[in-house]
């Protein structure tokens, strides 16, 4: 492809949330000059938020990583690529061969769901690895709602989203989507589609412990104590059947656990959680009935409802409730989406699947269970920490920093730091690969073709748009799936300068091979040889993708329907492809081993005992001070604090306390505070508000940039304080393996007062 120099104007899909909006990007050269929304794009029709317009300082961010670095005493200086690998060949080898695959682990961050080389080439990564040490951001983030999906529908992105441009009442419980523009819930616009429904009758109802923007354009705002959204969810079952509710609507031939749900609900009744909740009982009542009775309801819930200590069960409890409403799987309630490239509910034997099995490995030290082939990231620093035979002593990171992102933040910086050998494939210098020995950096986002392969399977329509690569790569640039091929190359043992194009061809065998042999594939029979060729044009990511897009459910199966999809359809819709609203799936979707939705999971069943011991403790817990999150609109990942137009004015990292707790504590508007948790102790400004329900205090994530050896200027004059220090490495949702970032018990000392005084500062 050749770029013109000069001006011009382009369309591509923002990848900075998971919102997918399009963007209309003005470029001089390789330079964009202006950024807005793009009015014609299919999904979005010109939102944008003010991230969408950091592109363009993230671009050209003098502290992004360009070339490979490769560490030197305490520095790094740029080396060629073969150079770095050389390294990484040297430094991974031996040290695989002596201590065997485990001694390495894969740590991969959030910014791999929006990255279409990341979902495609990582599992090459992990393959070559053969390392049972595989983390990611899952399980300080959804990881809840992908085991919860995986028992009931039988596959982890089974996940079902709200139908909200149809539905009549929202019940939104830990999510705040004005701010983070929707998660597991792909929709741009959603203020506007909120407010939307609004404005044709419906009602939005909100709970959480934090006076949200979104709780603010509710029409009810429901203050719950944090981590008790399971209580109130089974109380919310309970007044269902108690008061002869219950209506499973069209999917009632495919719903296995009725009773079981029915009787685990019993004893929950609003009378007897409301004082646990926060949420009196008439009120529960209500919501139940308001629920039952609208023409098409849906309940939501995210990162609040994950990052707790019952981040399963509540997860469970969300779809236990569209179930028994009759909104699972109709319009207007919660809904599957059909993804254009297919996925875990489209192949195999539609109805019917091997279902999710969790718990096939455990890590070394807590022998905790792996979900989904990767290990709870609450274990990665006493793995690398704790001695003996399999210890974890080199780590590759792909696009993370768990320095900031994961539990026990400190300790997690020293285990880092004690590792023999990392390769950190990022684009920044920050808090974790600070400790890297090499890095490898990505080519700019505008070299690189772009398709939300996740995202659009948990999209609220049904879409489909690819954006091209806009500009050349420059000298000494790679393109990010060659680097990681390349690094797969040198796992499998083939030295530095594997063959990356090899490598791909491989791939592209092996899933034309599984396509042609597969029974209903819309390729079943054909010569494999014939459909290489068909995509011989292309390479990397858009290869596998046209693949992915012509044996998708829309596709054109390689000739067979000449009006189906593939990337050359996407490539001549700049704007997108809609394929239409979400329609009903089940009992196609299912892939569990009965063929039905599995209301009342074993695991789930089991778990609501611990939940039962813990409803004395909450109680019986009133007037301790619990830490939540916040989300904000101009931040997601950690790096976004790097560009200065999402940073500048007023200090966003303050903890927020309620003007009650304000006054018990000692602590004063716009002064210091030290927060502290049995892990340990952050300082930062205190926002006083009442916002946050008292006994509540909030603090956003992904700060904490004061980091000596980290080169992002802008973030290190933004610096905030990292709540992740606060978050105990061995508070986690069993059922799951995911982090509790939520709900966990801190103390405010004002900074004046010297450390180990009591609570009251006195
Ligand atoms: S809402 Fe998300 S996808 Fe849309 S412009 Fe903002 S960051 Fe980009």
């Amino acid at each position: 492809m050749s770029h013109a120099d000069g001006a011009r104007v382009a369309y591509r899909t923002c990848h900075l949330c998971e919102a997918t909006c399009g963007l209309e990007l003005h470029l001089d050269g390789r330079e964009i000059t202006l950024v807005r929304g793009d009015r014609a794009d299919v999904f979005s029709h010109g939102f944008l938020c003010p991230k969408g317009t950091a592109l363009k300082q993230l671009e050209a961010d003098p502290d992004r990583v360009r070339q490979p670095l490769l560490r030197d005493g305490e520095r790094f200086r740029e080396v060629s690529w073969d150079e770095a690998f050389e390294a990484i060949d040297t430094g991974l080898s031996p040290l695989r061969e002596r201590h065997g695959n485990d001694a390495l682990a894969i740590y991969l961050g959030n910014p791999n769901a929006h990255n279409l080389a990341g979902l495609v080439y990582n599992r090459a990564v992990l393959q070559a690895a053969g390392t049972r040490n595989v983390y990611s951001a899952s399980t300080v983030d959804q990881m809840p709602k992908q085991v919860s999906a995986g028992m009931m529908f039988g596959a982890a992105l089974s996940i079902p989203v709200p139908d909200i441009d149809r539905t009549d009442y929202l019940l939104i419980l830990g999510a705040n989507p004005f701010a983070s523009n929707g998660s597991l819930m792909t929709a741009p616009d959603m203020p506007g589609r909120l407010r939307n429904m609004r404005a044709r009758g419906g009602k939005l109802v909100v709970v959480d412990p934090r006076r949200t923007k979104t709780a603010e354009e509710a029409d009810e705002h429901l203050p719950i104590r944090p981590a008790t959204d399971a209580l109130f969810l089974l109380a919310l079952v309970e007044v269902l059947f108690a008061d002869d509710l219950v209506d499973l609507g069209a999917v009632a031939p495919y719903v296995n656990g009725l009773d079981d749900v029915r009787d685990v609900a019993r004893e929950f009744t609003p009378e007897s959680v409301e004082h646990v909740c926060g949420i009196d009982a008439a009120t529960i009542r209500r919501t139940a009935h308001e629920l039952a009775r609208a023409p098409a309801a849906a309940v939501y819930g995210r990162i609040g409802t994950c990052t707790q200590e019952f981040g399963t069960l509540t997860s469970w409890l969300v779809d236990v409730l569209n179930v028994c409403t009759g909104n699972l799987d109709r319009p207007g309630g919660a809904m599957f989406t059909l993804p254009a490239t297919g996925g875990a509910n489209t192949g195999g034997t539609p109805g019917k699947g091997r279902g999710a099995t969790f718990g096939r490995r455990r890590s070394r030290v807590r022998g905790l269970p792996e979900f989904y082939g990767e290990l709870p990231v609450v274990c990665l620093a006493e793995e690398i920490e704790t001695p003996g035979e399999g210890r974890v002593r080199a780590l590759i990171t792909v696009a993370g920093n768990p320095a900031v992102s994961t539990p026990d933040a400190a300790r997690m910086q020293r285990a880092l730091a004690s590792l023999d050998f990392m390769v950190s494939l990022d684009m920044y210098v920050n808090e974790t690969t600070r400790h890297a020995h090499v890095i490898l950096p990505p080519e700019p986002e505008l070299a690189r073709g772009h398709y939300d392969l996740a995202l659009y399977s948990l999209a609220i329509r049904n879409v489909a748009n690819y954006s091209p690569p806009l500009v050349e790569l420059a000298g000494g640039e790679v393109p990010e799936w060659r680097t990681m091929l390349r690094l797969a190359g040198v796992l499998a043992g083939m030295g530095a300068h594997a063959d990356a194009d090899a490598l791909d061809d491989g791939i592209v065998a092996g899933l034309v091979h599984k396509a042609v042999t597969r029974s209903g594939s819309n390729v079943e029979g054909r010569a494999a040889d014939e459909l290489v060729q068909a995509l011989a044009a292309r390479r990397g990511p858009e290869r596998v993708l046209d693949f992915m897009l012509r044996t998708g459910p829309y596709g054109d199966g390689f000739g067979a329907d000449p009006d189906g999809l593939s990337l050359a359809v996407l490539e001549a819709h700049p704007h997108g492809v809609d394929l239409g609203h979400l329609q009903p799936r089940i009992p196609e979707m299912l892939r569990t081993p009965s063929g039905m939705i599995e209301l009342a999971p074993r695991a789930c069943v089991d778990d609501v005992e611990r939940l039962r011991a813990a409803r004395l403790r909450l109680d019986s817990s009133n007037g301790v001070l619990v830490l939540v999150g916040r989300r904000d609109l101009r931040s997601n990942n950690s790096w976004m604090h790097n560009l200065p137009v999402l940073v500048k004015g007023k200090a966003r990292c303050t903890v927020h306390v309620h003007p009650e707790d304000a006054q018990r504590h000692g602590v004063r508007d716009g002064h210091e505070v030290r927060v502290r948790s049995s892990a340990g102790e952050i300082v930062l400004p205190v926002e006083i508000t009442d916002s946050v329900r008292p006994g509540v205090v909030s603090i956003p994530h992904g700060w904490g940039h004061d980091t000596d050896g980290a080169q992002m200027q802008t973030a290190a004059r933004n610096a905030g304080a990292n709540s992740n220090v606060l978050s105990p490495g061995d508070l986690y949702d069993p059922l799951s393996g995911n982090a509790v970032l939520s709900g966990i018990a801190v103390e405010l000392v004002p900074v004046a007062v010297a450390v180990g005084a009591d609570v009251d500062g006195r």
